[in-house]
């Protein structure tokens, strides 16, 4: 079996790896453009900022480890420039000596990542604008950075994010302009607000709902002209406005191709040629949620559909099950974590969702060093299948989704995180971890228990009458207009103070003292709701 694997990095040398473990006769050609196989891409943005300070590091398997434990042929500064379907061949070009060969191949594996977008304004060209994908990227910016004072980064995704920190730890002022009203937008807009605040807490500009219209040079610094008509003085511009799959040489190919380009595979991750697999960020995969095409470039996913190439190359059964978005990014010393459906692609697909908040600790109260949390909840709402789940905090936000990654996963409701058994300790913990909490809230509205109602809902009507059961010094330090505050420990006193005639509405800090200001009420015959997520999550809507 002779093997022709493009591209050497995530996928590709996954896919190069598990099948020389399948098989110690197989030739294994890895074909890659840059100067180096399998390095570490998620580690760029924080070589830049000095946190990884040896270049060495980001060589995750180098190429002489490659050759010699696994046997490969690793051809570093080689580009796939066509392949010839009838004849099994690929043409492959010596970037060094301009020598164009043909590779024969039994089976060929693309893997061939994505390239950062340009958008089409002016000036995108200019030798001070910078993207990130690979090691010679992230040389050219660290030196940048190393003359730089002011830095525009263009997109607020999670490699903008993790750019603009790493600028700003290397003492450079930077200004974030982002298209969307938010930060970070595959997560939910209220979900964010936190990060928002944060990011100008750690002295970051943002620019949100604005976008780049043009960069100018002037002498020898940059003008970037905002939509808005502000001007932003720079060094240097880093574009993160997203990746593009790298689809030419499929297309040259004839091999089928998504809407948004990615290329078309089964679940063994075999292209539209059945000698031919694809994975990584160049494909098209399936939403594991709700099963519609999507691209989603991530590097766990980009592995194991290596891995499953090479199984299903080697006849062994293996399967893709689509692609959840299992995301998590830090913002300085925050932390901001998803996974599934947000609720705007669920509101986007017309999806029937229903959604709750918490704000628990990370771990037991009491103990020293707690650090709240927010995490959101989506599930269906005839059977409690969880949807999706975001959170942010500090630490242990990527513990909480992991988990809940996992229920997704498993096809588990908001009835298995109530059962759920997790380590507890109050350091790392509490007896009923953030995850239970999310599924007794989740259940306690199913029920009816809990009949909830959202910040945003609350804000669009006038007419409810509102109790805050918070304690007088909480009132104080700001509320809800108009709400009434009777503390939940007076509360079962001064039920003639409720017009009974009205839609109530309980809230507290975080939603659990409203909750049981609500069984009570509900008791009595009130028509009542919680808010959801309490005053944390009303001023997040806000
Ligand atoms: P890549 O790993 O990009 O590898 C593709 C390789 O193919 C490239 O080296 C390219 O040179 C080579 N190539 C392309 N065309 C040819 C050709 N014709 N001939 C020869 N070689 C070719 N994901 C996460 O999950 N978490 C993170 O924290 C994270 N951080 C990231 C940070 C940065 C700065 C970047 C750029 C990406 C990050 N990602 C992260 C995404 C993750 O790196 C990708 O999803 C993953 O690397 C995709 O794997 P791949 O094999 O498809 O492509």
């Amino acid at each position: 079996m002779k093997i022709v694997i493009v591209g050497a990095v995530a996928g590709g040398a996954s896919a190069a790896a598990r099948a020389r473990r399948l098989d110690e006769d197989a030739e294994i050609i890895l074909v890659e453009r840059g100067e180096a196989p399998s390095f570490a891409n998620c580690g760029l943005p924080y070589y830049v900022g000095g946190v990884i300070e040896s270049r060495d590091k980001l060589l995750v398997t180098p190429k002489q480890r490659l050759i010699d434990r696994y046997r490969l042929d690793v051809r570093t500064y080689s580009e796939a420039i066509q392949i010839d379907r009838q004849a099994k061949t690929v043409l492959i070009r010596d970037l060094k000596s301009d020598n164009e060969y043909s590779e024969s191949y039994d089976k060929l594996i693309l893997s061939p990542g994505a390239s950062p977008l340009r958008p089409p304004i002016s000036g995108v060209d200019l030798p001070q604008v910078y993207t990130l994908r690979d090691l010679g990227d992230a040389d050219r910016l660290s030196q940048a950075g190393s003359q730089a004072e002011q830095a525009v980064v263009i997109g607020a995704g999670f490699i903008g994010l993790e750019m603009t920190e790493n600028l700003v730890r290397r003492g450079i002022e930077t200004t974030v302009v982002e298209l969307a009203d938010q930060v970070l937008p595959p997560w939910d807009a209220e979900m964010v607000t936190s990060v928002t605040e944060h990011l100008r807490s750690k002295g970051v500009k943002l620019e949100l709902a604005d976008a780049a219209e043009s960069i100018v040079p002037v002498e020898n610094r940059l003008l970037i002209q905002l939509r808005s008509g502000k001007k932003l003085p720079a060094d240097l511009v880093v574009l993160s406005v997203g990746v593009r799959p790298e689809n030419k040489l499929a297309i040259e190919a004839g091999l089928e191709v998504g809407q948004r380009g990615g290329i078309r595979v089964n679940e063994q991750m075999q292209t539209s040629d059945p000698d031919i697999y694809a994975v990584g960020d160049a494909v098209e995969v399936h939403h594991f949620v709700d099963g519609t095409p999507v691209q989603i470039p991530l590097g766990g996913p980009a592995n194991r559909q290596g891995r499953i190439a090479a199984d299903s190359i080697f006849g062994r059964s293996a399967h893709y099950r689509g692609t959840q978005g299992t995301a998590v990014v830090g913002v300085f010393d925050m932390t901001a974590s998803m996974t599934g459906l947000s609720e705007k692609s669920l509101r986007a697909a017309g999806m029937a969702f229903e959604k709750i908040y918490v704000h628990p600790s990370h771990h037991a109260g009491y103990f020293p060093g707690a650090e709240q949390m927010s995490l959101k909840l989506l599930f269906v709402p005839k059977d409690g299948k969880i949807l999706g789940a975001q959170a942010v905090g500090r630490a242990g936000v990527d513990k909480r989704i992991d988990v809940l990654a996992v229920a997704i996963q498993a096809g588990m409701t908001v009835y298995d995180l109530e059962e759920m058994e997790l380590a507890y300790a109050p350091q790392y913990g509490s007896a009923k971890d953030p995850v239970n909490m999310a599924g007794f809230v989740a259940v306690g509205v199913l029920k009816g228990d809990q009949p909830i109602i959202h910040a945003e809902h609350l804000m669009e009507a006038s007419n409810h009458f509102l109790v805050d059961v918070r304690s007088p010094e909480e009132y104080a330090n700001g509320h809800i207009p108009n709400a009434v505050n009777i503390p939940m420990e007076e509360l079962r006193g001064r039920l003639s103070e409720i017009p009974y005639d009205s839609r109530v509405v309980t809230y507290c800090q975080v939603g659990q003292r409203g909750y049981l200001a609500c069984r009570v009420l509900v008791q009595k015959g009130f028509q009542v709701a919680n808010l959801s997520g309490g005053y944390t999550s009303y001023q997040q809507y806000r």
